[in-house]
């Protein structure tokens, strides 16, 4: 049995390398030892030859067997960081992805003032509560379909002290009060449902309801960005995050919508990730 901090993240480490790059393979096990330790990697490194105890050794290889089984990092620490922010994280949501964060730093350069913001699908409130912690003036509500989604989205908001968040149960539109907002952001589902990467990895772990939309992946961002005009204040903005491959639809709808100024922005992978337009600042006559 491998008894010092060093030797257990060797034997973690090869055997999480069968199946994640080698490096991810390090950083894995290093997480998952921090978890149980209640240490960060300043101190693994500092105690690498410390002998590690039984207790200790026995949970941090039941989370090794369960990340080995292919449950995501996230889930079995029940957190994941986004945009800075340390989010609790269940089955019941989606993972928050670096991708996401240009669609929170995109909403941030539009915000001006105090603008009233909705978040559709928040999840684990990732992009509500990014918004909210650093455009305190706004307002933001937080809709999702899920209750179980929405009382995650609800605890993160609490536990970050973020008061200016209000968390709605609404299946997109449908349940909101009719007052309009400045700013719409979402992050909806998007991979076509027969798309084989929902069968790999942490996916198959997440709610499918966050992932797949229809046939072409595009069911649900039609469908937000037919009605979002009814709930846009003149010269408002819409801004959706999309599959690497969808800007052209994506920019196709906005344009037959109505808006206007539609432009897409890459991730930091380089991929078209977001699309996002405004809503006319007078009434077009035509
Ligand atoms: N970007 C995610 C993925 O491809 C999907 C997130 C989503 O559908 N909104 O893994």
């Amino acid at each position: 049995m491998s008894n010092t901090v060093q030797q257990w993240l060797q034997t973690a480490r090869q055997q999480l390398a069968q199946f994640v790059p080698a490096d991810e393979a390090n950083i894995e096990a290093q997480v998952l030892l921090m978890h149980v330790l209640n240490v960060n990697r300043a101190w693994l490194i500092a105690h690498a030859k410390d002998p590690l105890a039984a207790t200790p050794i026995a949970m941090v290889e039941h989370l090794l067997q369960r990340r080995l089984q292919g449950e995501p990092i996230a889930h079995i620490l029940g957190a994941r960081e986004f945009f800075g922010l340390p989010l609790k994280v269940t089955p019941d949501t989606l993972i928050p992805r670096p991708d996401t964060e240009t669609l929170v730093e995109a909403a941030l350069q539009k915000i001006t003032g105090a603008m009233r913001v909705l978040d559709l699908g928040t999840g684990t409130g990732a992009i509500a509560l990014a918004i909210a912690r650093h455009a305190p003036r706004c307002e933001v509500i937080a809709v999702d379909a899920s209750t179980a989604a929405l009382a995650v989205a609800q605890e993160n908001a609490q536990a970050l002290h973020l008061n200016n968040v209000q968390c709605v149960q609404s299946n997109w539109f449908t349940a909101l009060p009719a007052h309009r907002f400045d700013l719409i952001v979402s992050n909806p589902p998007y991979i076509e449902t027969d798309d084989p990467h929902l069968l790999q990895g942490d996916l198959r772990f997440e709610p499918i309801s966050a992932l797949a939309s229809g046939a072409d992946g595009l069911q649900d961002i039609r469908q937000i960005v037919a009605e979002a005009p009814g709930y846009l204040n003149a010269g408002g903005w819409l801004l959706l995050e999309h599959g690497y491959n969808q800007a052209e639809a994506a920019q196709q709808l906005y344009h037959a919508a109505g808006f206007e100024q539609v432009q897409t922005l890459q991730d930091l992978g380089g991929n078209p990730r977001v699309t996002l337009a405004q809503w006319p600042t007078a009434p077009t006559h035509q």
